[in-house]
């Protein structure tokens, strides 16, 4: 039985490429006429990148001024030599480290998303990932463990890494991230059942000395029939290494 489900699987495959194929000559086709009729839309197109990269330019402004006063008030000078463009680099990172708010997950997982008749417990373990407390601007990182119980379809595994990106680069607290990633897979694959747990380490309790180094915090989030059925639930735990030690 395995190897004819897994023959229909590479038929469908095979099925669906073809027809993507066909998408993309059609595609190109339409887009020469557009291009020819319609310059408008590439004026328009224009005026949003300008606008984007104008946006830009002003959140970096704003943030190096305030990054400046920052290391004025904390008793630096900001003109001294290793210090003079650090205002602006780290304006640059903090917009790198919350880029997730320009992204939706439709958008990411378009194109990687594949009718399969799977339907046993699927398991994405070890995704690391980075974020930021939003309480104390500080970062938090650890290790994101994914489990989902198909139904009638699955999700490119890498796309799972950028899920938890999406996510990750905003301000957050690690129960509320837990839940977004968790949702965000019931959105774009409906499936059955979602499991995700977070293992991580944060730097606000560490460099606070509120927490010992090598502490972890660990969190969960059980949806659908991974919420419900025991046995299914054990099968996801049993398969993550959520308590051996936490080591970065
Ligand atoms: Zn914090």
């Amino acid at each position: 039985m395995p190897p004819k489900k897994a023959l229909n699987g590479s038929k469908r495959q095979k099925v669906s490429a073809s027809s993507k194929l066909l998408e993309t000559v059609e595609a190109n086709g339409q887009k020469q006429e557009e291009d020819e009729e319609d310059e408008p839309q590439q004026q328009q197109q224009q005026v949003e990148g300008e606008d984007h990269a104008a946006a830009r330019s002003r959140k970096l402004k704003s943030l190096t001024e305030a990054y400046t006063t920052i290391l004025e008030v904390i008793g630096e000078d900001p003109s001294r030599e290793g210090l003079v463009k650090t205002p602006l680099r780290a304006a640059k990172a903090l917009l790198y480290l919350t880029k997730g708010y320009q992204d939706t997950a439709q958008e990411l997982v378009n194109g990687a998303i594949f009718a399969e008749e799977a339907d046993e417990l699927v398991v994405v373990r070890d995704i690391d990932f980075s974020s930021m407390c939003e309480h104390h601007l500080v970062p938090f990182r650890g290790k994101v463990h994914v489990g989902y119980i198909p139904n009638g379809k699955v999700l490119g595994l890498s796309k799972f890494v950028r899920l938890v990106d999406l996510h990750a680069r905003r301000l957050q607290v690690q129960e509320r991230l837990t839940k977004q990633i968790a949702n965000s897979i019931v959105e774009v694959l409906q499936p059955k059942g979602v499991a995700v747990t977070i293992q991580a380490e944060h730097m606000c309790m560490v460099m606070r000395g509120v927490e010992k180094s090598g502490s972890s915090t660990v969190t969960s989030c059980l949806l659908g029939d991974l919420k419900n059925d025991k046995s299914l639930r054990q099968e996801f735990f049993n398969q993550i290494p959520v308590n051996l030690h936490f080591r970065q």
